[in-house]
C-alpha cells in the first residue's frame, strides 16, 4: 500500500473544525480521525473509549489496536485498518505530531481552517466564561495571540498547505469542496454533507456536530446547552440535508461594545482574512478608548481591563490570565492579504 496522505488541520477552538474534518471524511477515501492524542496517551487499553460515536460498542478501535505496530507506524495502520488512503486529524499536539507521526511513514500535509472571530469568541466566551475576566480579556489573551500563531512552523507552499474558511464551506459548499478535494486527491459529491450517513470513528470533537450525527441516526444524546438551536438544525438536516446552515449568533451575543472592542485589537487581521470589518466610526473608537484608558495603538494596549465590560450575569468574575508575550506580526497581516487578496 501507498503512503498514506496525513493532514493536519490546524484551527482556533470553535471554528468548525469537527464538523470540516467529518465532511471531508465522509468519502471512502478518506477517514476522519479528529484529535488523535488519545491514542498515544492512553493506548490500547484506553481503545474502548476512544469512539466518540460508539464508545464501548466499537468496533473498529480495538480492531486498529489488533494490528498496532508501535507508535512509528500510527498512521500507516490507521489507512490500512480503514481501507482510506487520507487521514484527516486536527489540533494534535505538535511535540506527539514530531515523535508519532514520522515523514518517512506517510506523506504529510498541512489545511488551516478559519472562521469569523466574532464566532470564535462568542463560542469560548459561552463555553469557558470562567477563563476570562471579561470579554475584552477574551479578545486579547486568547483571540488575538491564537490567530497570530495559527500559521507558525507550517509550509507555505500550495501543495502541501490549504487554508479554508468555514463560511465558505458553508456558503459556496460545492465550490470549496471542489478545491479540497483537488487538495487531497478526492472528487467529493455533495452527499459528503450528510455526514451522518457515513461510517465514522472520530476521536474528540465538538458535542453539537456530534449530537446532529446522534440525531439523524436516531441515537441517544446528552442535552445541550443551545438545545433550541441544535433541534432546529437537525429540523434543516431532516428537510435539506445537503444544506449547510450558517451559524451566526455572535450577532445576538455580541453587544456594540464588544464589537467596537473586537474591532479595536482585531480589526486588521480580521480585515486581512478577507472578512468584512464592522463599521465603527472615529467618534465610537474615540470614545470607547478613552472609557477604557486605552491607547490609539492596540498592540500597545493593556492585556487586561478591568473597569469596563463585566463578567456575564451570573457568572463568577474569573483571575486575570498570566501574561501573554505579545507581538504585532506584520508578516502574518502581509501572507493574511496574499492569500486573500486584500
Ligand atoms: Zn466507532
Amino acid at each position: 500500500m501507498p503512503r498514506p496522505m496525513v493532514v493536519y488541520i490546524r484551527s482556533l477552538a470553535y471554528s468548525g473544525t469537527t464538523w470540516i474534518n467529518l465532511v471531508l471524511g465522509s468519502n471512502p477515501a478518506a477517514f476522519a480521525l479528529g484529535v488523535p492524542d488519545r491514542i498515544w496517551s492512553g493506548g490500547v487499553t484506553e481503545a474502548a473509549r476512544l469512539c466518540s460515536i460508539h464508545g464501548a460498542q466499537c468496533e473498529f478501535w480495538p480492531r486498529y489496536f489488533e494490528h498496532w505496530r508501535g507508535p512509528g507506524s500510527a498512521m500507516s495502520v490507521l489507512a490500512e485498518t480503514a481501507g482510506a488512503r487520507v487521514v484527516l486529524l486536527n489540533n494534535i499536539n505538535m511535540n506527539l505530531l514530531a515523535e508519532h507521526i514520522v515523514d518517512d511513514e506517510v506523506d504529510l500535509r498541512y489545511m488551516v481552517v478559519l472562521r469569523d472571530g466574532r464566532a470564535n469568541v462568542t463560542s469560548a466566551l459561552r463555553h469557558t466564561p470562567d477563563l476570562f475576566l471579561n470579554r475584552y480579556n477574551a479578545m486579547r489573551t486568547w483571540l488575538k495571540p491564537a490567530w497570530e500563531n495559527l500559521f507558525n512552523g507550517l509550509p507555505r507552499d500550495d501543495e502541501r498547505m490549504l487554508v479554508l474558511k468555514y463560511e465558505d464551506m458553508v456558503c459556496a459548499p460545492d465550490a470549496t469542496m471542489a478545491r479540497a478535494g483537488a487538495f487531497l486527491g478526492i472528487e467529493y459529491s455533495s452527499d459528503a454533507f450528510r455526514y451522518w450517513e457515513h461510517e465514522h470513528h472520530y476521536i474528540g470533537g465538538n458535542t453539537g456536530t456530534l449530537g446532529l450525527l446522534r440525531d439523524m441516526r436516531g441515537m441517544p444524546r446528552a442535552k445541550h446547552a443551545r438545545e433550541g438551536y441544535y433541534q432546529e438544525l437537525a429540523k434543516s438536516a431532516r428537510t435539506q440535508p445537503e444544506a449547510p446552515v450558517l451559524d451566526e449568533s455572535w450577532r445576538d451575543y455580541l453587544s456594540r461594545d464588544d464589537l467596537v472592542a473586537y474591532d479595536y485589537l482585531c480589526g486588521e487581521l480580521h480585515a486581512a482574512m478577507g472578512y468584512e470589518r464592522d463599521h465603527i466610526g472615529a467618534d465610537e473608537l474615540r470614545d470607547f478608548r478613552e472609557r477604557n484608558g486605552l491607547p490609539d495603538d492596540s498592540a500597545n494596549a493593556p492585556e487586561t481591563i478591568v473597569h469596563s465590560m463585566p463578567p456575564e450575569p451570573g457568572q463568577p468574575a474569573a483571575v486575570p490570565p498570566a501574561e501573554i508575550p505579545h507581538a504585532q506580526d506584520r508578516g502574518l497581516i502581509a501572507r493574511l492579504k496574499g492569500l486573500f487578496g486584500r
